[in-house]
Formats: C-alpha cells, sequence, structure tokens
C-alpha cells in the first residue's frame, strides 16, 4: 500500500512535494491512516486522533493557499501530533486524566495558533503519564503507551505519545512538554529529536500547568531540520506568558544546521561514568561512541567534574520544587472551577465534595505528589524542603553555567538505561524517579538542551544529551547536524508489520 512512504519523509521534503503537486493530500493521509489504523490499538499513542476526513479537508485548504504563496506557510500540510496538555481549540485535553475527561479547548495555545498559521495540520492529541507526572507513559488514565520499535517496553514519558506517534510514523512533526526531561527521556528511547528549549523562549499560554518555573514546551522531530523549522515557528515573545524573556535574540536559522563547527568544546561530565551502578554499560559505551565522533572532528572534549553532592541532590531538589508547585496548580480541579461536578446524595460540606472529586478523578502518583507537595509547603516543613531545594537549585545554576564559561556545550546521557519493559519500573518510585537523573539539571537551571539519537542497542534506538548556555539552541542544532550525519539515525520509522 504505501508507495511514496510520505510517512517517513521528512516535513521539508513532503511539503515540497506537495506543493509541486508530486503527489497529492490523499496520498499523505491514506499512507499515515494505514499505519494509524493498523498499529494504533497496540500502541495508543493517541488520546485524541481527529476523523481522517476532517484532517484532509484542512490539509487541501493549507495546501491550495500554500500553491498560491509557496513562500508563506513553511509547514503546509504537515501533519503534527500535539501532546494533550497544550489547547488545541474544540478538542478535548484531558492531560492523561479522568479529571480533565470532558474538558474541551475553548482556544488555541499560541505554540498551536502559530503552527497552524503555517499550515500544519493537527492530527490528534498525544498521550501522556497523567499531569505530565511520569517517565515511562504509564501514568496516564487512558492507558500506557508502548514502543513502537518493541511494543513489550515503555516510549518513556511523560511525552509518550508524540514520541511513539513519531516512531511509528503517525505524524511528521510533534510538540511536547518537558518539566524534568519529558521530550528528552522519550525522544531518547523512540529515536526522535527532542528539544527542550531555554526557559522563556516559548510560550506557555494554553499548556496546563505542572510545575511553572521548570517546564516548557519543545518540538519533537525526526531530523534536525524540520526541529529547527519547527522551534523557529514556536518561539519568541507572547505577551500572554509573564515569564517570557522579551528579547530572544536567538541566532538559529535553517542555514545552520549545514555550517560547519570551528574551535568548539564540549565538556563530559565525569560523574555521570561514576555513578556506577545508576548508569547503565550501554549508555555510557554510547557516550563514548558521540565523543570519538566529536574528536574526528576536531571538537575538543574535556572531562570535568559536577560535583557528587551536585549529581546527587539535584534529583531531590527536582522532585521537591516540582511536586510543590504541583500541589498548587492543581488546587484549580475541585468539580467547581475544573473537574467533573457531581450530585452529592447528601450534603455535609465542601471539604467533603472536593475530597470526593480529587479522590475519584485523580490517579495515585498525582494525588502522592499533591500529597507531598502541600506538605512540604506547609508551615513547620517550608524551610527543610522547599527552601532549602530552591538553594540548592541556585548551587546547581551557577555550578552548570561556570562550567559552560569553559566550553560551548556540554554532553551526559539523556536517559540512564534503555528503556524498561511495561510494569517493571512503575511500582519502584525511586527506580522511576532515578530515570530523570541527567535530564533535570537542564530544568533546574533553566538552560537549553536536547536528544540527539545516537544508535541502536539491539532493536532500540538510545540517544544522548547536550546542553548549552542561554539561547545557544543554534548551538544545539549544530552538534545534531553533525551527528545526524554521522550516526545514520536521521528519518528513523518503526516497522508495523
Ligand atoms: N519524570 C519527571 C516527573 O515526573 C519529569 C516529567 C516532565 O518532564 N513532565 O516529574
Amino acid at each position: 500500500m504505501p508507495r511514496n512512504r510520505l510517512y517517513e519523509k521528512p516535513a521539508y521534503k513532503i511539503r515540497e512535494m506537495l506543493i509541486d503537486r508530486e503527489v497529492e493530500p490523499e496520498d499523505y493521509v491514506e499512507e499515515v491512516y494505514y499505519r494509524v489504523e493498523k498499529k494504533e490499538p497496540r500502541i495508543n499513542a493517541f488520546i485524541t486522533l481527529r476523523p481522517k476526513e476532517d484532517v484532509l479537508k484542512d490539509m487541501k485548504t493549507y495546501i491550495k493557499r500554500a500553491r498560491q504563496n509557496p513562500e508563506k506557510y513553511r509547514l503546509a500540510g504537515i501533519l503534527v501530533a500535539i501532546k494533550d496538555n497544550i489547547h488545541v481549540e474544540n478538542l478535548p485535553v484531558t492531560c492523561g486524566s479522568l479529571m480533565l475527561k470532558e474538558y474541551i479547548a475553548p482556544y488555541n495555545a499560541t505554540v498551536v495558533e502559530r503552527l497552524v498559521r503555517e499550515g500544519a495540520v493537527i492530527i490528534g492529541k498525544t498521550n501522556m503519564d497523567e499531569f505530565a507526572m511520569g517517565s515511562t507513559g504509564e501514568n496516564s488514565a487512558f492507558g500506557p503507551t508502548r514502543n513502537p520499535w518493541d511494543l513489550a517496553r515503555v516510549p518513556g514519558g511523560s511525552s509518550s505519545g508524540s514520541a511513539a506517534a513519531l516512531a511509528a510514523g503517525f505524524a511528521t512533526i510533534a510538540l511536547g512538554s518537558d518539566t524534568g526531561g519529558s521530550i528528552r527521556l522519550p525522544s531518547s528511547w523512540t529515536g526522535v529529536y527532542g528539544l527542550k528549549p531555554t526557559y522563556g523562549t516559548v510560550s506557555r499560554y494554553g499548556l496546563v500547568a505542572y510545575a511553572d518555573s521548570l517546564e516548557q514546551i519543545g518540538p519533537m522531530a525526526r531530523n534536525i531540520k524540520d526541529l529547527v523549522t519547527v522551534f523557529s515557528i514556536i518561539t519568541g515573545f507572547d505577551e500572554k506568558d509573564s515569564t517570557m524573556i522579551k528579547k530572544i535574540n536567538i541566532k538559529y536559522s535553517e542555514e545552520i544546521v549545514g555550517e560547519p563547527l570551528r574551535n568548539m568544546k564540549v565538556i563530559v561530565i565525569e560523574d555521570f561514568f561514576e555513578v556506577g551502578e545508576s548508569v547503565d554499560d550501554n549508555i555510557l559505551n554510547t557516550i563514548e561512541y558521540i565523543i570519538d565522533i566529536l574528536q574526528d572532528y576536531k571538537i575538543e572534549v574535556i572531562f570535568r567534574k559536577l560535583g557528587k553532592d551536585i549529581v546527587e541532590y539535584s534529583l531531590p531538589s527536582y522532585y521537591v520544587i516540582a511536586m510543590s508547585e504541583a500541589s498548587s496548580n492543581l488546587a484549580r480541579y475541585d468539580g467547581i472551577r475544573f473537574g467533573p461536578k457531581e450530585e452529592l446524595e447528601e450534603w455535609t460540606s465542601w471539604t467533603k465534595y472536593y475530597s470526593r472529586i480529587r479522590r475519584k478523578y485523580f490517579g495515585t502518583e498525582v494525588k502522592l505528589r499533591i500529597m507531598l507537595g502541600s506538605w512540604m509547603l506547609s508551615s513547620g516543613y517550608r524551610d527543610q524542603y522547599y527552601v532549602k531545594a530552591l538553594r540548592l537549585r541556585r548551587l546547581i545554576r551557577d555550578k552548570l553555567i561556570k562550567l559552560l564559561r569553559d566550553a560551548d556545550s556540554i554532553l551526559l546521557p539523556s536517559c540512564v538505561s534503555p528503556p524498561p519493559k511495561l510494569g517493571e519500573v512503575i511500582n519502584e518510585p525511586i527506580k522511576l524517579y532515578m530515570l530523570d537523573l541527567a535530564t533535570v539539571l537542564a530544568n533546574i537551571s533553566g538552560l537549553p538542551a536536547i536528544n540527539i539519537p545516537a544508535r541502536f542497542i539491539g532493536n532500540i534506538p538510545i540517544g544522548v544529551q547536550f546542553m548549552a548556555r542561554y539561547l545557544d539552541e543554534h548551538i544545539l542544532f549544530k552538534i545534531g547536524a553533525l551527528l545526524e550525519k554521522e550516526t545514520n539515525m536521521k528519518d528513523k520509522v518503526a516497522s508495523i508489520e
């Protein structure tokens, strides 16, 4: 059935073929929906999938416009999957939770508005860990997502559906959100490129909040060029988000992808090699493989230590801050302002009403975090936990900024192990939280970080992570472009047979 293999082509190529009439919208839509119909029941990447007819109609409209005006519409007709905590007008925004099962977005998030303005066509809303709390994609009230490369394994979370949709060829580009690694971890385990942008460069208007001070929406794609295009479209000041940087001066452009790297220095954080029992050998070998490539290109690789305390305390600091902010952000789900309303048989009190709604519609992980977060913010404990975590946060940030005075980028793992099997770690909170060991640093500090696919271990792709100075996304893109050439990990889609 698939003739043109459009489902695995880069966005820039599909757009060109559509505009030049080499293929028609029907070809692209049919190919993608053929895959979805065949494999989605097993993978479960979508919570909401738009009807094929609606998608085709939108695509035809944009392609018609783009054919008349080919300079505009940088994403004309391109199928994009959106994580289900981002508002797309008239579609559900469930956040992977029963609490929001019936909630329909009354407006578009700024990022969605910007993608649509460029002609992108939304295919659906993707599965995720409930309220973005999780690392495997198993915490969704709508069932777990499976890794298209190995259905027995998890794809990583919390942007599990967006990553799986790309790896399965159900969409060409995607959006995720990253509070502590939720774009980079699933990207790493599904073989896609994923960026957590500098804090304040992408509007969070229309993103359902989990932990505001840590999270950013970011692009996911199967190659660097598409990643850069999506990022350049969604970034830029938005007065609806008060935490944004006013003048975002990022020197990205699609051309930089081909520019050579001159006098580049990369720091490798040695500590990750020492926490031996927590970082898998396969991951360490992957980092070594990437170091070899960098050195072949005369990139100076410097080994530095972050300090055992920083590596050890970054996770606790992250989780204290994330849970504290979550406990406050999730207070709005009370069955009055948001969440299902219910009639009580017998009215006793508001407290009873709230408890009943929250007990019934929140999942276990969410409840756990709300309780811990509220407790850590309560008087008497606040100084012991929350305030201490904020101090650590400053220490970690300062240390990373200092390291980046001596180099352009930091190389570290995106994940500490290959993806576990479904059910393998979900009931072991410590193991589960440990999965974020290498990703939380960028959220704590607000620095940009990218996952770049590196190689296959068996049939599973694995990525590595690079971090850079504030607003230095272009460095990450250049490194990505270089590795993309060397690793042969571009445009990889799992077979659906
Ligand atoms: N796994 C981390 C958490 O559960 C990160 C999630 C995220 O980035 N949204 O908090």
